[in-house]
């Protein structure tokens, strides 16, 4: 199945028109572009289009649910070099089934989800790259552990030889204030600049997966490694739909 050569064109243009964003923003930086992947978000996003995605060269989607990523995952299977990465919350119950098709995993922030992740990916003969995430802006409503507990949960991190540890990520606040979302940015990359003297050996901290459509220029800015992009590509997410990663921690 072919996707109409305008949508991927338009895909193509989008993704573009980001990547400039990003080389601009790195210039600002005096940083080499080469050290920030552009990781895009699409959830919400139809089949069809991430077909077309996959076509205008996408390799990696970002998805932040667990079942919606899995159908999709599912549904285009016939791609083979397509990979796919968790950004969002995972419950316990719910790591057999991502440990069976993602590449990588984001949202990292408890001992339970990375003992249930590491077993079955120990059964199934796979490895997957993790980030531990961090809530940086205080937010009750925010996944991510404290700052100042994750020095103590990376040291329990080698035991589970399945997890290739790679670095944080965070949310900043969502807000127009560049002063209030940057601190955020700030936190994180200090942490993890802390954390490179003190990781146990095979935990590594380089990657900062920081930045969203509405605030990726700001995160380059701070040291972000990975932006994770979803409507600055695709568009506008449908009104009404509701942010998990920003909807009330549950139970
Ligand atoms: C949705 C989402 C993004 C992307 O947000 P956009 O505003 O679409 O760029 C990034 N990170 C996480 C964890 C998300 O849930």
């Amino acid at each position: 199945m072919l996707a109409p050569a305008g949508a991927v064109e338009a895909l193509r243009q989008r993704l573009a028109a980001v990547l400039a964003r990003i080389d601009a923003a790195c210039a600002r930086a005096a940083r080499d572009p080469a050290t920030v992947r552009l990781l895009p978000v699409s959830k919400t996003v139809c089949e069809e289009r991430l077909r077309a995605a996959y076509e205008a060269g996408f390799r990696m989607f970002g998805e932040n649910k667990v079942q919606e990523a899995q159908r999709k995952w599912e549904a285009m299977a016939d791609l083979p070099d397509l990979r796919w990465s968790i950004i969002g919350h995972l419950q316990t119950n719910k790591a057999k089934v991502i440990a069976e098709f993602a590449d990588e995993f984001q949202a990292l922030d408890s001992f339970r989800v990375a003992e249930a992740l590491d077993r079955r990916l120990q059964a199934l003969g796979r490895r997957m790259d993790v980030l531990v995430q961090v809530n940086t802006s205080g937010e009750e409503s925010k996944f991510g552990l404290p700052p100042d507990e994750v020095e103590a949960f990376a040291k329990q991190l080698p035991a589970f030889s399945s997890l290739r540890v790679r670095g944080l990520m965070t949310l900043a606040l969502h807000s127009d204030d560049a002063d209030k979302v940057r601190p955020c940015f700030v936190r994180l990359r200090e942490l993890r600049d802390l954390l490179r003297q003190s990781a146990p050996d095979g935990i590594a901290m380089d990657e900062l997966s920081m930045g969203m459509s509405g605030d990726f220029e700001l995160a380059i800015e701070e040291g972000s490694t990975i932006v994770r992009v979803g409507q600055a590509i695709f568009g506008t997410r449908v009104a009404g739909y509701v942010d998990p990663s920003v909807a009330r921690r549950e139970g």
